[in-house]
């Protein structure tokens, strides 16, 4: 027996949803995809309270570079408390933005995603970098000052 043309567009709808894949025109935005990335390389900080990813996009939309927060690259804590004391670590940590930033050129970058709000430090680094969008997840309570910041050098803030 024959197939109708929607009994066909009903089964690769079902399977698609099996796969748990996108339909073509749901795919994700520059944005999101950006983001997407962004939370996965948090998944790599050693931080056990805050881990923050950030993901830059060039011009082309093609990824520039990743970043998460955490020590410079090679350095370990001499004391295993250190990653409990968060009072005691937070001057040491290198943000993940900044982690991010350290791989590529001023003006390269068309966008950078993060998964916290930048710091008000950061949002001044993504200023220098001539960054003009920036996609974030969650607000950051402690600091909020990067929205005045953005909003004073004219970049783009997308909450998603
Ligand atoms: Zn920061």
């Amino acid at each position: 027996m024959k197939e109708s043309k929607s009994q066909r567009l009903e089964d690769r709808g079902r399977f698609i949803k099996r796969l748990n894949i996108k339909e073509p025109e749901k795919r994700s935005s520059w944005e999101e995809y950006a983001l997407d990335i962004a939370k996965t390389a948090s998944s790599r900080s050693e931080d056990p309270f805050v881990k923050v990813g950030a993901c830059a996009l060039d011009h082309n939309n093609m990824i520039l570079g990743v970043g998460y927060n955490g020590l410079a690259s090679g350095k370990t804590p001499s004391h295993k408390s250190f990653w409990e004391d968060r009072d005691l670590r937070r001057p040491y940590m290198i943000h993940a933005e900044v982690n991010c930033l350290s791989l590529f050129k001023k003006s390269e970058a068309k966008l950078l995603a993060v998964t916290l709000l930048p710091c008000s430090y950061c949002a001044l680094m993504i200023a220098a970098y001539g960054i003009k969008n920036v996609v974030y997840g969650e607000d950051y309570k402690r600091d909020d000052g990067a929205k005045e910041i953005f909003n004073f050098y004219d970049i783009n803030l997308i909450k998603l």
